[in-house]
C-alpha cells in the first residue's frame, strides 16, 4: 500500500465583529485599565461580561467595575507556547475570579512553573505597555501577595468607545487525508479521476473518503471517472477572496463527473460566467505542474438531460 500523503495546512481569516454596548465597554475598560463587568437580574457580577443573561437570557447591561485582582480557580500549565500566545515562555493557563465577580476570566498566569501555581492562588493583572481596545490589554496575571485593590467604581462610560474589533483566527494542521484520498490525490496527479463504489449500493465516490456514508461500509474498489462532467448546479462568485487571484464574477460549480455517483466542486472557465447553466458538459483543464485541474471548460458537447444527473444535485 503507498505511503499515506500529509501536509501542514493552516486555515487563516481575520475575523471582524462589531462589539454592541457591553463589549464595547469592557474592551474600551481595559484600554483605560478598569475592568467591567455586568451586573444580572439577581445581582451575580458577570466577568467577562455578556449581552444576555444566561439563565434568563434577558438582554443585561448594567456595568459594574471589578478589581485587577483575583483568584485563580483552575488552571493548566502550558509548556510550549505558540505563536501569538499571550507569552513566549512556558506559562499557565488559568481562570480567575476578580474581586467583585462571580465568574471567572480565561488567561494567561506568568509563574515560573507549574509548582508555582495552585488552585486558590492571589493574582493581579499585569497590564500591556501598549493598549488598544483588546483583550490583549491585559499582558497577563502575574501572583499577587498584598491586599485586594479596591475598584474605583467606574460607570462604564468612556470617551472614544471601542465600537469594534478584527481578531486573526488561525488554526494550524497536519492534515491526512487518509488511504482513499491519498489514492484520489496520487491518481489526480496523473491527471486521472479515481473514485471508490460501494460494494452495496454501487454509488461511486469521487472524491473518496473511504466508506460510504448511507450503508457504513468501506469503498474498496476503484473506478475511474470523467474525466467530462456535467455542471448540476452553480453559483456567481461576486466577492474577491484574498490571495486568490480570480476576477470576479466567476462560477463556482458543482460537476458530476461521467461514471460519479456525486458532484465534486471546481471552477467554471472559458465561458462568459452569465451563460453557465445546469446540464453544461465540462472537462478539466490543467495547468503546467498542477496536482488538481485549474478549472473546467465547456467541451461543446449538447447540454446533459436533467434526468441523467437530477439525482446528483
Ligand atoms: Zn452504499
Amino acid at each position: 500500500m503507498p505511503e499515506v500523503l500529509k501536509a501542514p495546512l493552516t486555515v487563516e481569516f481575520p475575523f471582524t465583529r462589531s462589539l454592541g454596548p457591553v463589549q464595547s465597554a469592557f474592551l474600551t475598560g481595559l484600554r483605560e485599565r478598569v475592568v467591567l463587568g455586568v451586573r444580572t437580574g439577581h445581582g451575580r457580577t458577570l466577568v467577562p461580561p455578556v449581552e444576555y443573561d444566561p439563565v434568563t437570557a434577558e438582554e443585561i447591561h448594567d456595568l459594574v467595575e471589578v478589581a485587577p485582582t483575583g483568584t485563580v480557580t483552575t488552571w493548566a500549565w502550558n509548556h510550549a507556547p505558540r505563536r501569538d500566545q499571550p507569552l513566549d515562555t512556558p506559562f499557565a493557563w488559568v481562570l480567575v475570579r476578580l474581586d467583585g465577580a462571580d465568574t471567572a476570566l480565561l488567561h494567561a498566569l506568568d509563574a515560573p512553573g507549574p509548582d508555582a501555581v495552585h488552585t486558590g492562588m492571589r493574582v493581579r493583572i499585569r497590564w500591556a505597555e501598549e493598549r488598544s481596545g483588546a483583550i490583549t490589554d491585559i499582558a497577563c496575571f502575574e501572583p499577587h501577595d498584598g491586599d485586594p485593590v479596591q475598584a474605583a467604581g467606574h460607570s462604564g462610560v468612556f470617551t472614544n468607545p471601542v465600537t469594534g474589533i478584527v481578531a486573526p483566527a488561525r488554526l494550524d494542521y497536519t492534515y491526512s487525508p487518509g488511504r482513499a484520498q491519498t489514492a484520489y490525490i496520487n491518481a489526480l496527479a496523473e491527471h486521472r479521476n479515481v473514485g471508490e463504489r460501494c460494494p452495496s449500493c454501487r454509488k461511486v465516490y469521487v472524491p473518496p473518503r473511504g466508506a460510504c456514508p448511507t450503508c457504513g461500509l468501506a469503498t474498496v474498489e476503484q473506478v475511474e471517472v470523467g474525466p467530462h462532467g456535467t455542471v448540476t448546479t452553480f453559483c456567481i462568485v461576486n466577492i474577491k477572496a484574498k490571495n486568490l487571484d480570480i476576477e470576479v464574477p466567476y462560477v463556482y460549480a458543482h460537476i458530476a463527473l461521467d461514471g460519479a455517483g456525486l458532484a465534486l466542486h471546481g471552477r467554471i472557465g472559458g465561458i462568459p460566467y452569465d451563460q453557465v447553466r445546469m446540464g453544461l458538459r465540462v472537462e478539466p483543464v490543467w495547468t503546467e505542474g498542477a496536482r488538481y485541474p485549474d478549472h473546467y471548460r465547456p467541451t461543446g458537447e449538447a447540454d446533459a438531460d436533467y434526468d441523467t444527473y437530477r439525482e446528483l444535485l
